[in-house]
């Protein structure tokens, strides 16, 4: 069946200087040809005005470039008009694109799962890609170019072929002796199975440090009602993103606010003062920020130089290592700047006069650099990827299992290793994914 030709608005729907919009599919030369006379030529950008040619309206004067099947990004014949970036401009060429037959406005993803479909990248690719343009820091952008370069599909693909090849050995072992296994054989099968678990099981100890590269690192400030906890985020946030208030117990629900820290994705929230409360929504702020706390990868306690040393002991029962310490409003206490809260260094800072700020910072950028870790070596960076990567590796402790009780039984390791291989399929896309494509490629945008 000859697949649709889709056109869609390529770069961002707001006002701008310029905008693209690409159309692939069989039919793409011939729609460029109804909106110009230009002649197309392979990779390269032809000068062009670009007519409605029914109502012989002149839409815009523009660029427009061609790239042949299947040297393009889905493999399919592509153009792509870069036109000036008003909303009329695209409006009417987008309307004289969908009066055409054949033609029809791409699906979120649908060039991507095009490119997928085409054998161009593989789906650790497509979805490196996604990232790359969610990308919002330094480091996202960097963990998500080298995930769309084919990094972590390598490394998965890697390990598929060294299990496909392990299992050839064992089954061309299997056909061959009627008798035993060649001891040899089998153990070098072995061998490898093992050293293949112990690297996929090393990739996955990382602390989910590729997915929360995407999503963040959480954050949440703690601290009983009224030592500043909205003010300091407001701080941080160098924007009014929680309510202050003086009168204790303003915060009910949790606030968020994004931040790049040094070049990574930091969630920070503010939760409801850690107080007993008999108000049920307080109450409600409350629990959550109990849960956010324990949730969160690391805290911020805030305690109040006012009342200094006297703390308080719902927010000393959440720190631990993950936690950093502030003393608030230094501003009203001269404490001095050396401080220790249940053991840890506390640090002093006034979010009223900025006092600390800066130390605080520093801090805060260093722990969350050093909770990402060593970024050199490619990580998981969906639960998709670490489920399959599970399901290998437990695919493979089986069949070490068999191998050990039943030598007799090589049809049920064989079985297993090939269960292996499946699970590494997945992730790339390299084997039955039919149901996971729609869900990977929903997260994509129009025009992606
Ligand atoms: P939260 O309940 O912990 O979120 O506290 P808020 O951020 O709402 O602050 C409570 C009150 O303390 C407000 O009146 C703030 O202006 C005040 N405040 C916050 N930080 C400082 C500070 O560093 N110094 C002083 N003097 N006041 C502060």
């Amino acid at each position: 069946m000859k697949a649709d030709t889709i056109y869609a608005l390529a770069s961002g729907a707001s006002r701008a200087g310029v905008a693209v919009v690409r159309i692939s599919g069989p039919e793409s030369k011939a729609a460029f040809a109804t909106l110009s006379d230009a002649q197309l030529e392979p990779r390269r950008a032809v000068r062009t005005v670009v007519k409605d040619k029914e109502s012989g309206d002149k839409l815009d004067d523009g660029l427009a470039i061609l790239f042949p099947a299947p040297a393009s990004f889905t493999g399919e014949d592509v153009v792509e008009l870069h036109i000036h970036g008003g909303r009329a401009v695209i409006a009417g060429i987008l309307e004289a694109l969908g009066r055409l037959q054949g033609l029809r406005l791409a699906e979120p993803g649908e060039f991507t799962r095009r490119a997928f479909e085409s054998g161009k990248m593989d789906l650790t690719a497509a979805e490196g890609l996604a990232d790359l343009v969610a990308a919002e820091t330094e480091a996202q952008r960097r963990q998500a170019l080298r995930q769309s370069r084919g990094e972590l599909g390598n490394l998965y693909e890697s390990w598929r072929q060294r299990l496909t090849e392990a299992l050839a050995h064992f089954e061309a072992s299997i056909d061959f002796s009627d008798e035993e296994l060649p001891s040899t054989l089998a153990e070098e099968v072995e061998i490898e199975l093992t050293s293949l678990t112990d690297e996929i099981d090393g990739h996955l100890a990382d602390e989910r440090r590729g997915e929360r590269l995407r999503d963040g690192l959480h954050l949440a400030i703690i601290g009983p009602p009224n030592v500043g906890k909205s003010t300091l985020l407001n701080v941080l946030a160098q924007r009014d993103a929680a309510i202050v208030a003086a009168t204790a117990g303003t915060t009910r629900d949790v606030v968020e606010v994004n931040l790049d820290l040094a070049g990574y994705p930091v969630v920070i929230a503010d939760t409801a003062g850690l107080r007993k409360s008999n108000d049920a929504v307080e109450k409600e702020g409350i629990r959550r920020a109990h849960c956010r706390a324990r949730d969160a990868d690391m805290r911020l306690a805030v305690f109040d130089a006012e009342i200094w040393p006297v703390l308080d002991d719902n927010t000393l029962a959440l720190i631990d290592d993950d936690t950093i310490i502030v003393v608030n409003k230094i501003d009203l206490a001269e404490l001095g700047e050396k401080l220790t809260v249940a053991e840890y260094d506390a640090i002093p800072i006034s979010a009223l006069t900025g006092a600390g700020i800066e130390r605080l910072l520093a801090t805060l950028a260093n722990r969350v650099a050093r909770s990402f870790g060593d970024m050199a070596t490619p990580a998981p960076t969906r639960v998709r990827h670490r489920q399959a990567l599970e399901n290998c590796c437990n695919a493979l402790t089986r069949a070490k299992q068999t191998a050990a009780e039943h030598r007799q039984a090589p049809e049920l390791m064989a079985e297993d290793m090939r269960l292996a291989i499946r699970a590494l399929g997945r992730i790339t896309g390299r084997v039955d994914v039919e149901d996971l494509l729609d869900i990977i490629f929903r997260d994509f945008c129009i025009g992606k």
